[in-house]
């Protein structure tokens, strides 16, 4: 299928994790038209076409991830196994008939129960706007004693989270996102992972009331992390009245007692 340079600029536009999928939904819709070529009209048609498609929806929740699993060099995770599992407990969850009888009609997208996992703190999958969210990292240990004070930490931290004092390096708690660039490259092991696994988010929305998600568990194994997706879905259940995301369930019980009662 041919794409006039306009085109492709519009759909150049659209965020780079879903351009694959725009494109082909758009060549589909142009093909069923018996078109051999996309102009600036027909993108914007097709993409009113899609997006009232799209509307709708039948599911009660989404799984979204990143490009993680397929080989990118920032992975720290693999959360292909724990995708399944946590498939499963959304399933049994049965959130589409629950949230049909909550809303009294048909599902829309920003009805879901959205989960988001990223392999890494980049959080390509848009974890932050997600009602649970996960993204891969490390803890690290420092050992100051075995600085050869090469500065190779330094240079690969983007963070600005490490500076390094006369006694060897010292991580800014406040800046690292965990995200173990610095662990790799040095030399000496000074910097060393020790544990890796999840960072749990919760309650990010877009809408007409944006709310980021806000971290719930720093660094969590997979068990632990279907424990806690278990009770936030608890939650969810018990305290919604229409349909409403996590965010504004969160805001109205108040962090503290949401926080309370997933970790009790
Ligand atoms: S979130 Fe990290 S691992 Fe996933 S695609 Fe982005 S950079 Fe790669
Ligand atoms: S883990 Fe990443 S963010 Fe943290 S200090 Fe190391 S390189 Fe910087
Ligand atoms: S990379 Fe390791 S050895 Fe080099 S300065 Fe940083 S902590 Fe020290």
């Amino acid at each position: 299928m041919e794409w006039t340079p306009e085109a492709e600029a519009w759909l150049k536009r659209v965020p780079f994790w879903v351009r694959k999928r725009v494109r082909r939904a758009v060549e589909d819709w142009a093909a069923s038209r018996g078109k051999t070529r996309i102009t600036e009209a027909d993108f914007l048609k097709a993409r009113e076409e899609l997006r009232d498609k799209a509307a709708e929806t039948g599911e009660g929740y989404t799984v979204e991830t990143c490009f993680g699993g397929a080989g990118c060099k920032n992975a720290l995770t693999d959360s292909a196994p724990l995708l399944r599992r946590v498939e499963d407990l959304l399933r049994k969850a049965d959130l589409t008939s629950f949230l049909r009888e909550k809303v009294g009609g048909p599902l829309k997208h920003h009805h879901q129960f959205r989960v988001a996992f990223s392999e890494c703190p980049n959080a390509c999958s848009r974890i932050h706007i997600a009602d649970f969210g996960l993204n891969g990292r490390i803890r690290l240990e420092v050992e100051p004693g075995l600085c050869s004070f090469c500065e190779s930490c330094l240079e690969v931290c983007e963070e600005e989270a490490l500076r390094l004092t006369e006694a060897g390096p010292v991580v800014e708690e406040t800046r690292c996102v965990a995200c173990g660039a610095c662990t790799r490259i040095c030399p000496t092991g000074a910097l060393r992972e020790v544990e890796r696994g999840y960072r749990i988010l919760v309650g990010g929305k877009l809408g007409r009331r944006p709310r980021l998600a806000t971290e719930i568990v720093p660094l969590a194994r997979e068990e632990e992390v279907l424990r806690i997706l278990e009770r936030v879905l608890r939650i969810y259940r018990e305290e919604n009245r229409r349909g409403e995301r996590l965010g504004a369930i969160i805001e109205r019980l108040g962090w503290e007692e949401f926080r309370k009662r997933v970790l009790e």
